[in-house]
């Protein structure tokens, strides 16, 4: 099946076309995204009505050079996928709403992507993995740890307790000037520091559980930059590679847990762990990760970085995923500011397949 996918749940505008055969192998044929650093860049954040109008103004042009990259005809797709959520309202309504106009006018079946399903399921596009696998999702909203048995089935093993760690990312890089996004700019300049210069806290990390905290480490990183003040450039960058030495010292031994955990409660399965969302991109915690994995005899897989961070090929990936097992959306879906990954109504209703 052919399925065009729609992302705006935050400051990405993004349209891909995507294939799925019958096997379940899955190809990109076109995917574009067009991130709104400009419009933000002012504010050291995303605007949530800013973001919501950028949306309105690009949304079809990208869609457009989507369907013209894939080398297809609009009529050719079986299927629209688009974000219903989670993610700031106006952004997901104009996605979603444009994505029952299109199913509506050329008769497709519509599939209302959860945002976070599709960061879960992007690895299946880009590599041979079967269920069930553990999941890390670190993205700018979220960071947990989610046991993935099947589409639409997922169950929550533990999670951040105050900050998602690319928010942590962004924060520090506002603190030392960095710009946004900053979770790029903080391994850019992390290369450049001594990341035993500073050593930050490691909140919760003693503890036995499969959760995260960052917002006590933050906050040590800002007391650290104002004692320093004014800041010389070896001091950001000492401090942006101690603040991500900590963090993925954290990650690290929290999956060496959670693949523990694994183990014991799928003996009979091959442990994979996957790294999803934004912070999947970040090269050092991916090696840590690379070396976790390794040491406990589970595969890693980290989708390439254009597909951690938000695209629309994983939107139209879940979309071709969801068809294949007879899933079809209503065109009353309603977009979803909050939507859990292990909310019951995730689930596939299975009698199709
Ligand atoms: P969510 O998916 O939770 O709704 P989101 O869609 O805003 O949030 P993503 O697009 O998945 O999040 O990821 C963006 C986040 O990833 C930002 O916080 C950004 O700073 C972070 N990020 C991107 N690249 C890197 C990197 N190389 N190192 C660390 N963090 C990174
Ligand atoms: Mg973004
Ligand atoms: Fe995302």
């Amino acid at each position: 099946a052919i399925v065009l996918g729609i992302e705006t749940s935050c400051d990405e505008t993004a349209a891909a076309v995507v294939v799925r055969d019958d096997s379940g192998r899955g190809a990109i044929l076109s995917n574009v995204v067009r991130s709104q650093f400009d419009e933000h860049a002012a504010f050291g954040g995303v605007v949530p009505e800013l973001a919501a109008r950028a949306h309105v103004e690009w949304l079809d042009h990208i869609i457009a050079q989507a369907v013209e990259e894939a080398g297809i005809a609009l009529g050719d797709i079986d299927a629209v996928a688009a974000t219903a959520g989670p993610g700031l309202i106006g952004g997901v309504l104009v996605g979603l709403t444009t994505g029952k106009a299109l199913a509506a006018a050329l008769d497709k079946t519509l599939i209302a992507v959860n945002h976070l399903e599709a960061h879960a399921l992007t690895a299946r596009l880009t590599d041979e993995v079967q269920f069930p696998y553990l999941m890390l999702l670190v993205s700018g909203g979220h960071s947990q740890f989610v046991l993935v048995r099947d589409v639409g089935d997922y169950e929550r093993w533990g999670g951040t307790i105050d900050d998602a760690l690319g928010e942590a990312f962004d924060k520090v890089a506002k603190l030392l000037s960095l710009g946004h996004p900053g979770g790029p700019a903080v391994e850019r300049i992390a290369r450049e520091g001594d990341p035993e210069r500073f050593r930050f806290p490691r909140p919760l990390l003693r503890e036995e559980r499969l959760d995260f905290s960052f917002s006590g480490l933050k906050t040590a990183v800002r007391l650290k930059a104002e004692a320093l003040a004014p800041l010389a450039e070896q001091d950001v960058a000492d401090i942006a590679a101690g603040f991500q030495a900590a963090v993925t010292e954290i990650v690290a031994t929290r999956s060496r847990q959670a693949l523990a955990r694994f183990r014991t409660e799928f003996p009979e399965a091959e442990p994979q762990l996957v790294v999803a969302g934004g912070v999947a991109a970040n090269a050092r915690i991916g090696a840590a990760l690379r070396e976790t994995a390794g040491a406990m005899g589970a595969r890693l897989v980290v989708p390439p970085a254009a597909l951690c961070t938000d695209n629309g090929a994983m939107v139209a990936w879940v979309g071709a995923e969801r068809l294949a097992l007879g899933v079809k959306d209503g065109l009353e879906v309603a977009a979803r500011p909050r939507w859990p990954l292990d909310t019951p109504d995730m689930k596939v209703e299975t009698d199709a397949a």
